[in-house]
């Protein structure tokens, strides 16, 4: 699966000159009802004009990334007479670039689409790669497709409008980026002391290309890319777990506890020092704050993680910290250990 350019300067020109190299007979603009507010306008009014052009709106939220709404959006674009030469273009955060690019990579056996993300999360991390996918009962992208889009065009003006607690969420993703790829990533990202558009700046050009990078390395995630998965083991299964509370968790939310867990587990098995275990703890809980994982709930995280399609046997495979900048992949936890990884985090947490 060859990677495919992201563009992150001129793109309205870029995205215009793609039009008219590839011809296309009409363009489909899918978005949530927030893009539509808050970004559609903006890309409308930059955008060439003469191509049949159709929005299509679904409901936004992950709960709607299901099988019934990509059958509302193709039969909306086979009413609408979308066509092989048409272009799809998956304006929003990830739920829509993940049903947006699944969508389009089976309609009519696959039409061309881009992405344009409109989230921090979505930019840094969910319209890069080529994983397109849908929920099936609860389950998180368990259908989908590894396709790429024709492009990625990423305008941080975006991010204006984005609700601050989505922000950062995005943020967790960078911060893995420079965790388990780039010291100086994460020692770049540490040293702000408030995160807007205009202070990380570049540094979301820079994450991007990590994410890009390592999935080059390995498309198909059978070994480099499954260091994209640290902090996501865990979790997951916080995001799970507390989605069936009052105080659901935003996926970066979840991921920067994750990180957390994942960092103890990590300096259990002598991969990181007492140093690094403490920098990674004084900022992530600087940023995200403090949230325990009461002891009662532990049976039901290990029940989640045993869902995950990364185990093996009764051991449940964990991506661990090799020194802040590395990790390493497959490797296998028992339960009593990913216990005593819970129960030290939250110990830990109260010497923060
Ligand atoms: P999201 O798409 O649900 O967006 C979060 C919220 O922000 C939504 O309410 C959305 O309408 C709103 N929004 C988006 N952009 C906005 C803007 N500019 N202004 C105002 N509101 C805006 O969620 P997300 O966090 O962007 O993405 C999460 C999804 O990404 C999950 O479904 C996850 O599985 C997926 N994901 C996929 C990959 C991948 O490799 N394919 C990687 C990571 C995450």
């Amino acid at each position: 699966m060859k990677q495919t350019p992201v563009f992150f300067d001129d793109i309205f020109i870029r995205f215009n000159q793609l039009l008219k190299e590839k011809k296309y007979h009409s363009v489909f603009i899918l978005v949530d009802e927030n893009t539509h507010e808050y970004c559609l306008p903006i890309f409308l009014s930059e955008t060439e004009e003469s191509i049949p052009t159709e929005i299509i709106e679904i409901p936004s939220g992950e709960e709607n990334k299901v099988i019934e709404i990509a059958i509302q959006v193709w039969e909306s674009m086979a009413d609408l007479n979308a066509s092989r030469k048409s272009l799809m273009v998956n304006l929003g955060g990830g739920m829509v670039t993940d049903i947006g690019g699944f969508i389009a990579s089976t309609f009519k056996r696959g039409i061309d689409f881009v992405n344009v993300p409109t989230s921090l999360l979505s930019m840094v991390d969910a319209s890069v790669g080529g994983k397109t996918g849908i929920d099936l009962n609860g389950i998180k992208n368990a259908v989908g497709t590894f396709s790429m889009p024709v492009a990625t065009f990423i305008f941080p003006g975006f991010l204006e409008t984005l609700p601050k607690t989505e922000f950062r969420s995005g943020l967790a993703e960078m911060l893995k980026h420079g965790l388990i790829y780039n010291k100086n990533h994460w020692k770049k990202l540490i040293a702000l002391e408030n995160f807007t558009t205009a202070s990380i700046g570049n540094l979301i050009e820079e994450s991007v290309g990590i994410k890009k990078e390592v999935v080059e390395k390995d498309p198909f995630e059978s070994g480099l890319r499954k260091i994209l998965n640290f902090g996501h083991t865990v979790g997951h299964a916080a995001e799970s777990e507390f989605l069936q509370t009052e105080n659901p968790l935003l996926h970066g939310e979840a991921v920067a506890i994750g990180m957390l867990v994942e960092a103890i587990l990590s300096f259990e098995n002598e991969l990181i020092s007492k140093d690094e275990l403490d920098e990674i703890f004084v900022h992530l809980v600087r940023i995200f704050g403090k949230k325990e994982l009461p002891e009662e709930i532990i049976p039901h995280l290990l029940h989640w993680m045993k869902f995950d399609k990364k185990n093996q046997n009764d051991q449940i495979s964990f991506s661990l910290l090799d020194g802040i900048g590395n990790c390493q992949y497959d490797i296998l936890l028992s339960e009593n250990q990913i216990s005593e990884g819970i129960l030290r985090y939250n110990k830990k947490l109260t010497t923060i």
